[in-house]
This record gives C-alpha cells, structure tokens and sequence, in this order.
C-alpha cells in the first residue's frame, strides 16, 4: 500500500492546480437549479478528455453520469461503487470580493456545489490514471437541481445508480477547518416537507370585526398552536421542526381580510415522525379554523427524505478520513443537522454515506451572499473520494 499511497499522493498533488482554476471557472458562472447547462456541458468535456468508459448527458435534467472500469484484479470485480456531487447554485446576489467573483448578477454558488463539482472533477482525473489499481466499476454522478430538489429523485428514475452497490457525497462545512471532517452512522440531515394552507373567513370593516370572520386572528392561533406538534406530540428526545415561514394576509390598515396564506415546513430525523406529520398538521388546522368559523384548503408537499447513513459504508469513509487526516481529524458528529440533502433520495435505494468536508472556521454560513468553498479542501476531498473508492474496489 505504501507504493499506492504515493503514487495518487503525487497525482493529487499534481491536478490540484488545474481543479483549482475549475473551481473558479465553476464559481465565476453559477447556474440556478434545472438550468446547468453550460456546467453539464463542461463537466462532460472534462470526463472527456479523462478517456472515461462511457459518458451519459442530460440524465434527470442536467446531470451527467460518468463510468470508468479498473483493469486490475482484486475482490472489486463485479462491484460498482458511485461518488455524487451537485451542480447547481442559488439565487443570491455575491458580496465577497474575490478575482472570480459570479458573473451573474443574483446568482452564485452560495452552497458550494462549485467545490463538490471540481472535486469530483479531480476525483474522475486520479482515479482514470490508476485504472490498474482498482477491479470492478467507478460511477461518477453530476447531479443538477439539489437546491430545488428533485435532481437526484430524476437520476436515480432514470436510472443513474443501477447496479450501483454503494454511494459516497460530501458536503463543504463551514465551521469546521480545513484539514478536519464530521462523519455520522445514521441520521446525517433531516427530511424536508413543504406546505400551503388558506384560510378563508369573512371580510369586514376592521371597526366592525363581528360582522365577518377574522383569518389573520384564526392564523395567528394557529401558528402557536402548530408548535405543540414539537413539544407536546414528539418526544421531547426526539426532534422535529414545525416553521411558517410565510404569513399573506390583508391590504390596509382598516379593512378584516377574507383571507390569509400561511407556508412553511417539517423537518423530521425519522420517516415515521415524517409519515404522521400531514395527519398532525391537518388535525390542528382543522380545529382552529372550525372554532374560528373558517374554511381552509391544506395541501402537505413530501419533499426530501430523512439523510440516512449506512453504518458500513460510513465506517468505511471514516477510516479512510482517518488515515489520511490522522483519527484526531475525523470528528464523529454527535447530533445530525435540520438541514435536508436530496442525496437522501439515493440512500433510499442503496448504501451510502455522505460527510462533512471542513471548509474553514472563519467562513460565513451556507446560503449567505459572502460564503466560499476553501481551495486547500479541494485534494483532501479529492483524497478521501479516492481512497474510499480504491479501499471499496481493492481491499
Ligand atoms: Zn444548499
Ligand atoms: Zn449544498
């Protein structure tokens, strides 16, 4: 193994360069969920030029799903295993003042997709140049439209992960410094469900609120009334996350509206919690607005499932992190995030995992105008992508 480790060290070593002026190009024109494009375009190009076995485009959108065969021997004959990035950026307006700052007014890669996207890049480019290290099948997936969710739920219909044995993400984390992950077995992220609810009552002169039925004192009952699903409904040592996040209602100071609007979302840590939270939500609807003499129309969208890790292949990782980072680096994660990850949908077919990859302490959160994927995460990334993959494929 030594042998091994040095020569993808030095092959590492060797592309960070040219994955580093990619990440820039990626960062400097962002594409918006379900148009990428121009990416998918380049990503293909790139995969190209690797000599891949084969190269699909346009599946489930934008996505690209790049396959590369090894030519050596081992117990990874027969075996398949994928690596996921996301493409795709957000509608965000950059404020950070970098050389490569987004072209595209109000749009930028604010989650950092151009970091997974590149180190993916770099991952496909070591791994075409060690095909005799590794037996059996390597499956690169360019997935486009995670922020909006359902990139990963057209992959997978169409196809992208058959015969695929196991699956490994990463997730750029600020907070964490470069040179450190987080790994958890189990619960990574939560599931994310959205919702829409009217509420029709009866408008009215607001000096006179008896001669209609007021929507906005009905709404407002009920967005307290909601959060009892989380603290009296749920065990207190399980989570769930109830939030209206969106509250329409009215035109002037002096005039009851007829009606209000009220969105938001559920984030659940188990499908069962998710399974019930329709039923729950629409209970407590329906009494608030039957003791506020309203009418509602409810509709509960089921968005992105719970992110759930297999144990195995996230030791797997885990390990792979340790040797490469020393086990001091590899941070086991005591709790998951609310946050949602349609690499869900995948894990709901096959094994996987995703980590965090440490970005930097100082930078700013997630989907924040000044946020940036950190260059010097890049090989790391690509180093552990690597190795799970020849540990997977050649052990
Ligand atoms: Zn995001
Ligand atoms: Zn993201």
């Amino acid at each position: 193994m030594p042998v091994e480790a040095d020569r993808i060290t030095g092959a590492i070593a060797a592309i960070t360069p040219d994955i580093v002026n990619v990440r820039h190009y990626l960062h400097q024109n962002p594409e918006l969920s379900h148009f990428e494009e121009q990416t998918s375009a380049f990503v293909a190009h790139r995969l190209a030029d690797l000599g891949l076995d084969s190269i699909q485009t346009n599946v489930g959108g934008y996505g690209v799903v790049g396959t590369l065969r090894g030519t050596g021997t081992g117990p990874g004959q027969g075996r398949t295993i994928a690596l996921r990035a996301d493409m795709d950026a957000l509608p965000i307006q950059e404020t950070r003042e970098v050389p490569y700052k987004s072209c595209k007014p109000g749009v930028m890669h604010a989650c950092g997709h151009d970091g997974h996207t590149s180190t993916l890049l770099g991952t496909a480019a070591v791994l075409a140049g060690a095909r005799d290290a590794f037996a059996g099948e390597v499956r690169f997936l360019f997935q486009p439209a995670e922020e909006t969710v359902g990139g990963a739920r057209r992959m997978v219909e169409e196809g992208a992960i058959e015969g695929v044995d196991a699956i490994v993400a990463l997730h750029g984390w600020p907070g964490m410094p470069v040179g450190k992950v987080g790994v958890r077995p189990g619960p990574m992220m939560a599931s994310s469900d959205t919702f829409d609810l009217k509420i029709i009552g009866r408008g009215a002169h607001a000096a006179q609120p008896h001669l209609g039925a007021d929507p906005i004192l009905a709404g407002s009952q009920l967005v307290v009334a909601l959060q009892s699903i989380a603290s009296r409904e749920i065990s207190p040592t399980d989570s769930i996350v109830v939030t209206v996040a969106q509250f329409h209602a009215g035109t002037a100071n002096n005039i009851i509206p007829g009606s209000a609007e009220l969105k938001g979302t559920v984030r659940c840590l188990t499908e069962a919690h998710r399974l019930e939270a329709p039923e729950r939500l629409e209970r407590i609807i329906g009494g608030i607005c039957a003791a506020f003499r309203m009418e509602y129309e409810f509709k509960y969208k089921r968005g992105t499932p719970v992110t759930v890790n297999d144990v195995a292949v996230n030791a797997l990782v885990s390990d792979v992190a340790g040797s490469v980072l020393g086990e001091e680096n590899v941070t086991q994660l005591p709790a998951p995030s609310m946050g949602a990850e349609d690499f869900a949908m995948y894990l709901q077919k096959i094994p996987g995992a995703m980590f965090r990859l440490g970005v930097g302490d100082e930078m700013t959160p997630l989907h924040t105008p000044t946020y940036n994927f950190a260059d010097d995460a890049l090989p790391i990334g690509i180093e552990i992508f690597t190795r799970t993959v020849l540990k997977y494929l050649a052990e």
